[in-house]
């Protein structure tokens, strides 16, 4: 399972299949794919086989391949950075593939070798680089996945899959300013329960996330704060983001109980506001506390951390019909440091003292 030896093959595209790049100033999200894209097999007989860089394309699968049955999906999500004089950087992508591994235990799908899939994918990059935008805030999303593809309907872990990775050019977050976001706190649906697959970065999470999110939407709402399973009294996550409060000066997140993503943002907002002095707590927070925070004031601002947005800026909660806004519906003084520091980092514009950066080539 853990064959050090496993060769990465390369399958150039020929200039035939190289693909238009897509208008920098209009790339979306996750709509226009790179020229290349790794794939990687398990059988029980082989372990992990025929590594291989190559042009992307389609697959073809069978209706019975388990995934499209039992769900057995993971993905990761991960960003290349283009810097000055080009330089292309990774921002602590083993801990991504750290996390995909943590994942497929959880869900009893293979583990994989990271070091050797870490190096396929920068030899990836690299040979995709001129996708990886110029345009200021642009970036490449990498999107890791592995989905059991055994065609059998008995439900056990499946006994073949695939694992690969594909590349896409996106366009800056914060086109229109680095603007807060109205949030609608949930509490009758939920994400995740105690013992279920919360920490997991599994698909049917996302399936399941999108009932309370479409009517969140239909409010006037962006995103959903979620709140725990058994008492709706204590706040998880944020749509599929981390949520941080600071209270009195305090930067309080909720702890890593099973029921939460890990996410690396998370841990990396927590490090930079130990480093600037904060006092940090992983703690559990109820709602009625953040609510009542809000009302007295003391709640000074709230953001979400995830890749995509890096920071986001909550201006308003609704609960249970009640309006709180935080910090005049305005981004706080924390949440744009924390967002212009780890930018500047991942960019390579600023030090690195806790080497998150990974040169690419
Ligand atoms: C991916 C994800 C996050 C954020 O994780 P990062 O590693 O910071 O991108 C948070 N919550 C959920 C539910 C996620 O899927």
């Amino acid at each position: 399972m853990f064959n050090q030896e496993l060769e990465v093959t390369l399958q150039k595209a020929t200039a035939d299949q190289l693909k238009p790049k897509p208008d920098q100033n209009n790339l979306g999200f996750g709509q226009f794919f790179t020229d290349h894209m790794f794939t990687m097999r398990w059988n029980r007989r082989q372990g992990w086989h025929d590594a291989t860089i190559e042009p992307y394309r389609t697959f073809a699968m069978d209706p019975a391949a388990m995934v499209f049955h039992y769900g057995q999906a993971i993905f990761e999500g991960m960003k290349a950075y283009r810097g000055k004089d080009d330089q292309i950087f990774l921002f602590r992508p083993q801990d991504n593939f750290d996390r995909m591994n943590q994942s497929a235990l959880r869900m009893c799908m293979p583990r994989f070798p990271q070091d050797r899939v870490l190096q396929a994918l920068r030899a990836m990059v690299y040979l995709d680089q001129e996708w990886v935008p110029k345009t200021p805030g642009a970036t490449l999303y990498i999107r890791p996945t592995m989905i059991a593809t055994e065609p059998a309907l008995g439900l056990r872990p499946a006994e073949e899959y695939l694992l690969y990775i594909i590349c896409c050019p996106v366009g800056a977050y914060y086109s229109g300013g680095f603007s807060p976001t109205k949030i609608y706190v949930e509490d009758s649906f939920a994400r995740s329960v105690p013992g279920g697959v919360g920490n997991a970065k599994t698909a049917g999470n996302y399936a399941a996330s999108l009932k309370a999110q479409d009517l969140a939407h239909d409010k006037g709402y962006t995103q959903v704060l979620w709140l725990d399973a058994v008492e709706h009294k204590y706040v998880e996550e944020v749509g599929t983001s981390n949520i941080f409060f600071l209270i009195d000066g305090e930067v309080i997140t909720p702890p890593l109980e099973g029921s939460i993503l890990p996410g690396i943002t998370r841990d990396s907002v927590l490090q930079l506001a130990r480093d600037w002095g904060y006092p940090v707590r992983e703690r559990r927070i109820a709602i009625d506390e953040v609510i009542a925070a809000g009302k007295s004031g003391s709640l000074q601002e709230s953001f979400g951390t995830g890749t995509a947005a890096v920071i986001s800026p909550v201006g308003e909660f609704c609960y249970r019909e009640e309006l709180v806004q935080i910090n005049g519906g305005v981004a706080g003084t924390l949440s744009k440091r924390l967002y212009d520091e780890l930018q500047a980092i991942q960019f390579g514009e600023r030090e690195d003292p806790h080497k998150w950066r990974v040169r690419v080539g």
